[in-house]
């Protein structure tokens, strides 16, 4: 490569030759497929180098504006990709990578996705689409039943159906979300004697006509951060995504609720949805969905769950009835490429009642006409990939049994983790695993026996102190290259709700074990060490000698 490297030449057969399928077997793009077909998960993790370059660093890389004038070598990019891009990318696989949503795929993902590239087919409609249309159709209908378990007739008459459809494909869980509220808002603001619907005469309008001063969306502190850009498109504004208290494991309040609700009602303010979730995306707990679908009927109002994260747990017959209750939602949103194990970019949102999308539906004449079978018409997306082609390719290779297996797995990693935690002098346990996903800190007994007997200011001072450390120990762990746990910052009741600093972990990848976990602690353990001794924190560790001076 380098300085010398040979141009390609712009001319016409050149253009018309990257169109076509190479003819000779030695061409160097049948010799690029052969070499990436041939592993390509272990050759790309090859490639993915552990130590860490800073982002300002690998931002040189892509520094120039100008469009190449003349074509590059598809052999030139390809090395390219491979010395500054996969390079530096995200070993999101690795069995060590527990700090987020996204982990390991299953291989056959990878020769599967090659067919959906290459058919390029538009889910937009059918002339597009063909047999993916149905097949979309038929994705959404297993999560439908796998939520909402109505009758095969109710299968037979409803998942072809022109009119109607049982949910929405889309690229994930905040366009589900979206969706859902979308339709949720444009039903209780639907057309009313000479009154055509929010949809058609916007917010303004409709408030006016319901003679109230604005609508909200409720749900609880915990709700994904989706849900407010929701409320801010729809222009209802995000103050309006009204936050609702947590208890000591996460889950929504009932009572606050119900004191919310008042003061809404007070302040003219129309709540048209609830939120539960089943999963948090910090903690992975679940709000109470069986007392929330009480509280929707009771005012008439849409109930979503959102169970972007949580929604497999159904799978499992073991965890299924920690989501008791979502089968009373108007509307569930579940992401594909998270639990389901899907490429990212593969979202659904699946609604009770097969009438629930036309309410948002649009329809253009030289497109997707009314009355035909093209999705575009209730989706927010245009033109969609046919990613649920991956979706039923995984719920068939995996099956029920197997996405059963991958969820209690995870579930009983994360309480034998928790409990490992909990057990340690050194570490402390912050939130209990309700799923597969827990969060803990580095707090030695003696600075928790301190925090136990201090007073507010007190705690303030170490939490703030052990809060750095925390900090600290995650970056240094993400930058070393070996193993990587998220942080975020939470505040439980249990540590008088002041903020506190904790590692994530999501325990998705099947290959993660609980010596995977050890062997993370253990870095995490050494880390910590080495930063006792800097002045930085100089603090903390005089605090932790007064208390082993004191023993
Ligand atoms: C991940 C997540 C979302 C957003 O999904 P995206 O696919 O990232 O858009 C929404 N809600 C919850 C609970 C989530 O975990």
């Amino acid at each position: 490569m380098g300085k010398q490297a040979k141009v390609a030449e712009s001319s016409w057969d050149n253009l018309l030759r990257i169109f076509t399928v190479p003819e000779a077997s030695g061409a160097t793009l049948n010799r690029l497929d052969r070499d990436i077909s041939a592993n390509l998960a272990g050759f790309l993790q090859e490639h993915i180098v552990a130590e860490e370059h800073d982002l300002v660093r690998i931002e040189r890389d892509f520094h120039d504006t100008r469009i190449p004038e003349a074509p590059v070598f598809v052999s030139d990019q390809t090395r390219f990709l491979l010395d500054k891009v996969v390079a530096q990318s995200v070993h999101t696989a690795s069995p060590s990578f527990v700090g987020h949503m996204t982990s390991a795929l299953p291989y056959f993902m990878i020769p599967l996705s090659k067919i959906m590239i290459a058919l390029n087919q538009n889910l937009v409609k059918t002339e597009t689409s063909k047999a993916f249309t149905p097949l979309e159709r038929q994705v959404l209908g297993m999560l439908h039943r796998l939520i909402y378990a109505q009758s095969d007739a109710f299968y037979e008459r409803w998942l072809h159906h022109s009119d109607e459809r049982l949910g929405a494909f889309c690229s994930g869980g905040t366009v589900a979300n979206i969706t859902a509220l979308w339709a949720a808002r444009n039903r209780a603001f639907g057309p009313d004697g000479e009154f055509p619907g929010i949809g058609r005469s916007g917010v303004f309008a409709a408030l006016r006509h319901h003679d109230c001063d604005g609508a909200a969306v409720l749900v609880s502190e915990r709700g994904h951060y989706s849900l407010s850009k929701a409320a801010d498109v729809l222009g209802i504004g995000r103050d309006q995504m009204v936050a609702v208290e947590t208890d000591a494991r996460n889950r929504i309040r009932p009572d606050a609720l119900v004191a919310t609700l008042k003061r809404l009602e007070r302040q003219r303010i129309r709540p048209f949805a609830l939120v539960g979730i089943a999963g948090t995306t910090e903690t992975g707990n679940i709000d109470p969905l069986d007392c929330l679908a009480d509280i929707a009927a009771e005012q008439g109002i849409h109930f979503h769950v959102d169970a972007a994260w949580g929604g497999p747990t159904l799978f499992s017959e073991r965890y299924r009835p920690r989501l008791a209750g979502i089968e009373r939602a108007d509307s569930v949103t579940i992401d594909a490429h998270k639990q389901l194990y899907v490429p990212m970019g593969a979202g659904m949102v699946l609604f009770r009642e097969p009438s629930a999308l036309a309410s948002i539906e649009h329809h253009a004449q030289y497109i997707i006409r009314q009355g035909s079978k093209d999705l575009g018409s209730t989706t927010l997306e245009g033109s969609r990939p046919g990613m649920a082609m991956l979706v039923q390719s995984a719920l068939k290779i995996i099956g029920r049994q197997g996405y059963a297996m991958l969820i209690d797995n995870g579930i009983e990693l994360a309480r034998r983790f928790a409990d490992r935690i909990a057990a340690l002098e050194d570490f402390e346990l912050i939130t209990e695993p309700e799923l597969n996903i827990l969060t803990y800190r580095w707090a030695p007994a003696g600075v928790q026996a301190r925090l136990h007997d201090a007073d507010e200011a007190q705690r303030r001072w170490i939490n703030d102190l052990l809060n750095r450390m925390t900090q600290s120990i995650q970056k240094r762990q993400r930058e070393r290259g070996k193993s990587f746990v998220s942080r975020t910052r939470l505040t439980p009741a249990s540590h008088d709700r002041q903020a506190i600093t904790v590692f994530r972990v999501v325990l998705a990848n099947p290959l993660t074990t609980d010596q995977v976990l050890r062997e993370l602690i253990e870095e995490q353990r050494q880390i910590a060490a080495e930063h006792l001794e800097s002045a930085d924190f100089a603090n903390l560790k005089a605090l932790l000698d007064t208390h082993r001076r004191r023993m």
